[in-house]
């Protein structure tokens, strides 16, 4: 094994032994040029309606595609690309390629499907994200009321003029705004009231738990009315299990995404996985 991995052991033992400074240099000198080589790949997540029972869309999930490390998730890569600015051209990469990607299913009759993206705070401070949308939007000719923006909520208490200017210009470009792993960042709910949002994805933290913990369920129940409440939708992220599916759908939640569906994948499995899902629920009413 080690005769087969070849010089890129010795290189990575070699990395692994650096000081840490080094380490994260080397790294961020990685991340530079996957940005110039276009190594990195958007996955998509299947986001199903629950009254439908019907794929409504994705959401697009970055994946760095490493020359030696094989393919990484934001895990591994999102904290040095935020601390060193570089996750502001890569997230405009992500905006581009998943409106563009977006357009081309449209074209090819799939859908409509809704494309959820995720943003960085960083980007609200570094950049005038309205106006990238705006561009983007203009350039892949996708459609703003399928694009959804994924917001962490540390952006929305931590605003300032700036923010809520940008908050007004992508709501009147016709996206949607939703709240990322609501419930995990901050007590506030002044922000909910101030911004124009539509969704609140409720973290998995709270699904994981939500057969085994009532005070999980107590949460989840509460995230759905307050939402429903101010007129927004609400989505749960990693459902596992059909038992968590029930209980999010007994609850009213309006749409849900995880592993129980499919794991982010690449485009292609995507659109096949779609195709052959489609395909079964026409063999199945026509039965
Ligand atoms: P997120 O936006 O909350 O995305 C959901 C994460 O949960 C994804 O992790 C997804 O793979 C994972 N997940 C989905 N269903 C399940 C499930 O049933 N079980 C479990 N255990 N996990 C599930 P991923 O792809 O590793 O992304 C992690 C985070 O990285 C994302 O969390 C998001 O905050 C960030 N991220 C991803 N893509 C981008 C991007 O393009 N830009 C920015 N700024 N952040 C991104
Ligand atoms: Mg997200
Ligand atoms: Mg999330
Ligand atoms: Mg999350």
């Amino acid at each position: 094994l080690a005769k087969s991995l070849g010089g890129n052991t010795v290189r990575f033992f070699a990395a692994d032994m650096a000081p840490r400074a080094t380490q994260r240099a080397q790294m961020e000198g990685e991340l530079r040029d996957a940005l110039k080589r276009r190594d990195f790949v958007l996955y998509y997540q299947p986001l199903i309606d629950l009254r439908r029972n019907a794929v409504i869309g994705a959401e697009a999930l970055l994946r760095w595609s490493h020359p030696q490390r094989g393919v990484l998730a934001p895990g591994a890569f999102l904290g040095l690309a935020e601390e060193s600015g570089l996750i502001v051209p890569i997230n405009e990469w992500v905006l581009r390629e998943a409106c563009r990607q977006g357009a081309q299913w449209r074209g090819a009759g799939l859908g409509p499907l809704r494309i959820a993206v995720n943003l960085s705070p960083i980007q609200f401070r570094r950049q005038q994200v309205g106006e990238l949308v705006r561009d983007v939007l203009e350039d892949s000719g996708f459609p703003p009321d399928l694009l959804d923006l994924e917001l962490t909520e540390g952006i929305l208490i931590d605003y300032d003029e700036t923010v809520t200017e940008q908050m007004h210009l992508l709501r009147s470009l016709g996206v949607s705004l939703s709240v990322d792993d609501f419930g995990t960042g901050y007590s506030s709910l002044n922000y909910i009231r101030n911004f124009p949002l539509h969704r609140l994805k409720i973290d998995r933290s709270f699904v994981k738990d939500l057969a085994n913990d009532p005070r999980a369920l107590a949460i989840v129940r509460t995230i759905i009315d307050l939402g429903h409440i101010l007129n927004l939708q609400v989505v749960a992220e990693g459902v596992e299990e059909g038992a968590q599916l029930e209980t999010l759908r007994a609850e009213g939640c309006d749409e849900v995404q995880g592993y129980y569906f499919s794991p982010p994948v690449p485009a292609d499995v995507f659109a096949r996985w779609l195709a052959q899902r489609d395909g079964e629920r026409a063999v199945a009413s026509a039965d």
